[in-house]
């Protein structure tokens, strides 16, 4: 390269269209280089004067009149708007509820109970530990076996595995679509269609997907998805989960959580359980509405932007990233652990060396802020909205300078 990666970087911010919202988000203006968006997202400014005035009027004014007024439709409303925004799903199919793990089982144990009959869970060595967790409990209550894909760590599911893994016994299969440690991008049309051929159904977790790639449940034929609201979505520590379960699904399916939230008539507080029509009957308990405040000012601003927009500038960063691992960092050893090709990659990189769990450590003393994973991997999650490519640049000549240290 003829000119130095801070020109380029400078070049690229100059270009970025999207590159003035980086100052919506708290913390843009301090030297901090955050490297872990695709673990906790950066608050947006305007997420501060929206709780202070939910809880002076809403919560402080409107007191128990507020669950009519609006919070009892709330987890609709907002899983409405993660659908149409982020998902390509058409309204009532997604609903704001419990954590991730917590509606990873409720959707689990509902698939398995529409297949009767079918003894297997498809899923893969390398997915998230919650999913593997979750699916080997699933499989227990009810007597059922758990398929093993073995993925390379580089990658992730390749249609031909899930070909091999399929059959008659399939009741569902379980994918993480951007997998949390190498960042490969599944192929989800292909993968549903090949779970849909064998008879099964098919479970996507979102969790690093949503709000960085483009997705289209609706138009890949996709059953039920599950995804976390704190990393793209930037909700917030803890701030609850959505799920999604196909119109044509909904109706048949029972989860086994059943509280009077997902009643059909929850105030008549009747003997019996009668789940209510539609998506609402994934719901167990009261929802979470603190939990969605700051999600919603996310939300707004990628239906501003656009996913498009968002996901080309997520490319582009990751794409950077490489560009300098491969200049900066290869000659000291260390690898690049993700998918080289764009449309195979999610928002995050990952960097091997068997020093990066010290080399995270003194990163962090620097402010500089990676996230460690097993085995050797130094994890980049690069929020396209509010990560620059001079933040990228910085960071990656930190990073270099700690590897070289240890090498
Ligand atoms: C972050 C993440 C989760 C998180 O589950 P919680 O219940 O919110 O802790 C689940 N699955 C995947 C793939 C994730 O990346």
């Amino acid at each position: 390269m003829s000119t130095t990666p801070s020109t380029r970087a400078a070049d690229l911010d100059a270009a970025d269209p999207l590159a003035p919202h980086r100052d919506l988000f708290v913390g843009a203006e301090t030297p901090l280089v955050y490297f872990d968006g695709n673990s906790l997202g950066r608050p947006l400014r305007s997420t501060g004067p929206r709780i202070a005035a939910f809880v002076e009027e809403t919560w402080g004014g409107r007191l128990i009149r507020g669950w009519d007024e609006q919070w009892l439709d709330l987890p609709r409303r907002v899983g409405d708007d993660i659908g149409r925004i982020c998902l390509g799903a058409a309204p009532g199919q997604t609903i704001v509820g419990d954590s991730t793990t917590v509606l990873l089982y409720k959707a689990m144990r509902a698939a398995v109970a529409a297949r009767p009959g079918r003894t297997e869970i498809v899923l893969d060595t390398d997915n998230f530990p919650t999913d593997r967790y979750v699916a080997a409990a699933v499989a227990e209550e009810c007597g059922l076996t758990l398929r093993w894909i073995e993925v390379d760590l580089e990658t992730g599911v390749h249609p031909e595995q899930l070909t091999d893994a399929v059959g008659p016994a399939t009741a569902l299969v379980v994918l993480s679509h951007v997998a949390y440690r190498s960042a490969w991008l599944a192929d989800g049309p292909a993968l549903t269609a090949i779970a849909h051929d064998a008879g099964a159904l098919v479970l996507w977790d979102l969790s690093h997907s949503g709000g960085s790639v483009e997705l289209a449940l609706d138009a890949w034929d996709v059953d039920l998805a599950v995804g976390c609201t704190y990393k793209y979505l930037n909700g917030g520590p803890g701030a609850p989960a959505y799920v999604y379960v196909a119109a044509r699904l909904i109706d048949d399916l029972q989860q086994p959580i059943r509280g009077w939230i997902g009643h059909a008539e929850p105030f008549l507080m009747g003997p019996d359980f009668a789940p209510a029509p539609g998506i609402r009957r994934m719901l167990s308990g009261t929802p979470p509405v603190l939990g969605m405040l700051a999600m919603q000012d996310m939300l707004g601003l990628l239906e501003q932007v656009g996913m498009a927009a968002v996901r080309a500038k997520s490319v582009a960063l990751t794409g950077f990233a490489i560009e300098l691992a491969d200049e900066l960092l290869a000659p000291h050893g260390v690898r690049v652990a993700s998918p080289r090709e764009s449309a195979r990659r999610g928002g995050h990189v990952t960097l091997q060396h068997p020093a990066m769990r010290e080399v995270v450590a003194a990163l962090w003393e620097r402010d500089v802020i990676p996230d460690y994973r097993d085995p050797g991997g130094l994890r980049l999650g690069l929020s396209p909205l509010s990560t620059s490519f001079a933040e990228v640049e910085t960071g990656m000549v930190r990073v270099a300078e700690e590897v070289a240290r240890r090498a």
